[in-house]
């Protein structure tokens, strides 16, 4: 179960990205540059979610179920909490 949400860092004078599991309220700092590292932008899948899948089309399906867009990995949709059928990986 990933809790942590991941960030993408930058920093300022590289422009170099990285990312990290950040945590809120922490100032993270690139180890390179000792660069004061900004955050821009959150990753989906947001934190909690039991898929590592990013949510992106390619990763997603939909539920047999409800018709929402799930994940994947997942065997249980994430709206309703159904099985879904197994993926046809034909
Ligand atoms: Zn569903």
């Amino acid at each position: 179960m990933s809790v942590r949400q991941k960030y993408r860092l930058r920093a300022p004078s590289s422009g170099r990205e990285l990312i990290v599991e950040a945590e809120p309220g922490r100032d993270y700092v690139d180890r390179e540059t000792g660069d004061q590292l900004e955050v821009v932008g959150k990753l989906l899948p947001l934190a909690p979610s039991p898929s590592e899948l990013p949510w992106a089309v390619e990763n997603l399906r939909f539920c047999t179920w409800c018709d929402q867009l799930a994940q994947k990995d997942l065997n249980d949709c994430p709206h309703c909490g159904r099985r879904m059928a197994p993926l046809d990986r034909s």
